[in-house]
């Protein structure tokens, strides 16, 4: 019986944040639980699949570094195995290392030699690069943002590796860096031209023979040589591989001057002026706190969106969250129905928030186990959440279960990006506020040091018409 080994590290890591990813942050699967994750197992009763150890964690700042390393242990036991299915993300950072999945996918491929076929599949949101490249021997991404595929792309992932391994046969991967940064928010696959590009894989892949085709967006809240776009192409023909691959990065540069915001993104003021006026024409409208954005990887306490709306004396809204354990404790210690005074905020993203201080009344309490209690308080008529760890409220259900309920609110603030499938379905408007914070979505403004350069759309050359030639047929 042949034999897989089944393991990964998924976390998307902001180098720009003051906090680093913790044990206490990471869901860990291993054994029953872990195989659990992929269904796609059970189409291959002749293959033995052995779990390793599988973690995420809400996106945030780098991984602690001796953290990393135990995993790193635990990804090289056992074997000898047949094949290693990687399930990653693309954007882990490590503290006081950069390629944290080149670093990964070198180990693990020291540790099982070179025979072993090594498959992996990504977030289209990761930085993939040469070094991680020459670890694999096929590789898959999402194509959908928001994702909604990540049950297909494991699959794809783990039906071109038994593949491979029943027929001994060894694919080749080609690689494409697209010189390009380009937040997430501007690549949602319901818009064009992402959708478009993405639409186009099959063919491609027909068209010259591939096993896969895939497109990588990138994460451009990290500050590492690998960030940018990229498009790659997993075939057995080299030659073949290689021509699709920049044939499909020619494709994508050519529309680099399309990509653009997937609803209005405006700066802080202009978003609340707008959603005040769109939440008097038809409820509900959703406002993402997009530079705070937790799904992004931000920290999650910089209330400058919160000050603003009382500024604006908005009075009917939720306002989903800022990250404050102090703050949570202090509701709980007060009771539900107390009134109080409060500093929130502002205490672990310095750089981009400062404390604030309001007069509230404690309007809801949920308790939980250690670091997960919850607390809502009304601020002048808007229900402020409170978490103890970073939450992201990207579903109806963590409202409801706060007595809280997002389509009979006029507005609700949400510390997220583009809205996730469950909000998207209530949300008449959305729109961007172009608000402070790590996952600042203007490139323009982020405080790289270390990226490539010339890129897109940073430097001036880069522009339409501009150096940057990708060959191919
Ligand atoms: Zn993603």
């Amino acid at each position: 019986m042949k034999r897989v080994a089944i393991g990964g590290i998924a976390i998307e890591c902001c180098t720009f944040s003051p906090l680093l990813t913790r044990l206490e942050d990471l869901s860990i699967w291993r054994g029953a639980a872990l195989l659990a994750l992929y269904p796609a197992l059970r189409a291959y009763p002749d293959i033995e699949f052995t779990p390793l150890v599988r973690v995420r964690a809400t996106p945030g700042g780098p991984l602690v570094r001796e953290v990393y390393e135990t995993l790193i242990a635990g990804l090289k036991a056992g074997g000898p195995w047949d094949g290693v299915y990687l399930d990653l993300h693309g954007a882990l950072a490590v503290a006081g290392m950069t390629d944290a999945e080149a670093d990964l996918t070198t180990a693990i491929r020291a540790a099982v030699g070179p025979a072993t076929l090594m498959g992996a599949s990504f977030d289209l949101h990761g930085n993939l690069s040469a070094g991680v490249v020459a670890n694999l021997d096929l590789l898959t991404a999402y194509r959908t943002a928001p994702h909604v595929d990540v049950d297909a792309t494991r699959a794809r992932a783990i039906n071109l590796l038994v593949k491979s391994i029943r027929q001994g046969t060894r694919p080749v991967i080609a690689f494409v860096p697209i010189p390009m940064l380009l937040p997430g928010e501007m690549a949602m696959t319901g818009s064009q031209p992402a959708g478009r590009l993405y639409a186009s894989l099959p063919a491609v892949i027909a068209r010259y023979g591939l096993l896969d085709a895939s497109y990588f967006v990138g994460y451009v809240w990290a500050d590492e040589a690998r960030v940018g776009a990229a498009s790659v192409a997993v075939g057995y023909d080299r030659a073949a591989a290689e021509a699709a691959a920049h044939v499909l990065a020619a494709a994508w540069w050519q529309v680099r001057e399309q990509f653009a915001f997937g609803m209005p993104a405006l700066p802080v003021d202009e978003a609340i002026k707008q959603a005040i006026h769109a939440a008097a024409d038809g409820a509900p409208v959703f406002l993402s706190d997009a530079g705070d954005n937790i799904t992004g990887g931000g920290v999650g306490d910089v209330p400058h969106l919160l000050e603003r709306l009382i500024a604006f004396g908005v009075s009917r809204a939720i306002y989903a969250a800022l990250v404050d354990a102090d703050a949570v404790a202090a509701c709980f210690k007060a009771g539900r129905g107390a009134r109080l005074t409060l500093t929130v905020g502002g205490r672990l993203d310095t750089a981009h928030g400062v404390p604030l201080r309001l007069d509230a009344q404690v309007r809801f309490l949920k308790d939980g186990e250690l670091r997960h209690r919850e607390a809502v308080i009304d601020v002048n008529g808007i229900a402020v959440i409170l978490t103890e760890r970073r939450t992201a409220f990207t579903e109806e259900g963590q409202f409801t279960a706060l007595e809280l309920s997002p389509a009979d609110t006029p507005m609700t603030v949400v510390k997220l990006g583009y809205l996730f499938p469950d909000l998207q379905r209530i949300a008449r408007t959305s729109l961007l506020a172009l608000s402070p914070g790590a996952i600042n979505p203007e490139v323009r403004a982020l405080p790289y040091q270390a990226l490539r350069r010339p890129m897109f759309p940073l430097d001036e050359e880069m522009a339409q018409g501009g150096g940057h030639r990708f060959t191919g047929s």
